[in-house]
């Protein structure tokens, strides 16, 4: 049995820290940096990996230098287009949403062009502060007729019935809410991924472990079934065989 970490910034992990033999990464980066380093790790080990820049990261170090950033990921040839989306709990002013969607609009494109999947973030807003709310509805608006998955996913249950209906799948942390119980029991078996998000999420990929068990748990399944089926999907998603 292996297990299928979905997402994982792995080249943030200690220094020392070594996968145990039954779990597989998919490496993803955020940034032009990370995805320097996303590059040089999954190439060492023969990984599959997914580049992007994220809503965070147009934030935190702005545009300027988006293009060169943009000709560093169509050089690499990476798996997928991530992690990118839009996080409007992050975003302070209109300016900043703005922003999010015009690179959002740009990887899309870029993920068009290369006949790649997305890895999407997304965050919706929680503040009362007349900004845009629901990043997972405008998401959704952007993204038609592409192959995606919602990673992380922190939308509603009806939501994730559109995200299926869309041809869409939804990747699941480990963590625990009546939320997400439902949206795993909605969401069918050949839809799911599990990830960790370590070191952020999860402290180390092996947080995939409780993830796999509380999808088994949810849709009364062994974690072995929930385990192979969601490395199936991971392969068909990423265009990998193990
Ligand atoms: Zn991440």
């Amino acid at each position: 049995m292996v297990l299928i970490d979905s997402h994982t910034h792995l080249y943030d992990m200690k220094k020392g820290y070594a996968l145990p033999p039954d779990i597989y990464p998919v490496v993803v980066g955020y940034s032009h940096g990370s995805n320097r380093k996303a590059v040089e790790t999954a190439r060492a080990g023969g990984y599959p990996f997914v580049l992007g820049i994220a809503p965070q990261t147009t934030i935190k170090e702005g545009t300027e230098r988006l293009d060169e950033w943009v000709e560093f990921i169509r050089a690499s040839r990476p798996n997928a287009i991530g992690e990118v989306g839009l996080d409007y709990k992050w975003a302070q002013t209109m300016e900043q949403v703005e922003g999010e969607k015009r690179v959002f609009a740009r990887m899309v494109s870029l993920a068009r062009e290369m006949d790649l999947p997305l890895v999407i973030h997304s965050r919706d807003n929680p503040n009362d502060n007349g900004l845009p709310k629901d990043a997972v509805e405008d998401i959704l608006g952007m993204v038609g007729g592409m192959r995606f998955l919602m990673h992380f996913y922190s939308g509603t249950e009806e939501q994730a019935q559109r995200v299926v209906g869309m041809g869409g799948y939804i990747s699941m942390a480990h963590m625990r809410s009546k939320e997400r119980r439902k949206v795993i029991n909605t969401v069918p078996l050949d839809r799911l991924l599990i990830e960790s998000d370590s070191p952020y999420i999860g402290r180390t990929p092996e947080s995939v472990r409780e993830a796999a068990a509380y999808i088994a748990e949810v849709k009364g399944l062994e974690t072995g079934q929930v385990a192979d089926a969601t490395a199936q999907n991971a392969m068909r998603f990423f265009n990998f065989r193990l």
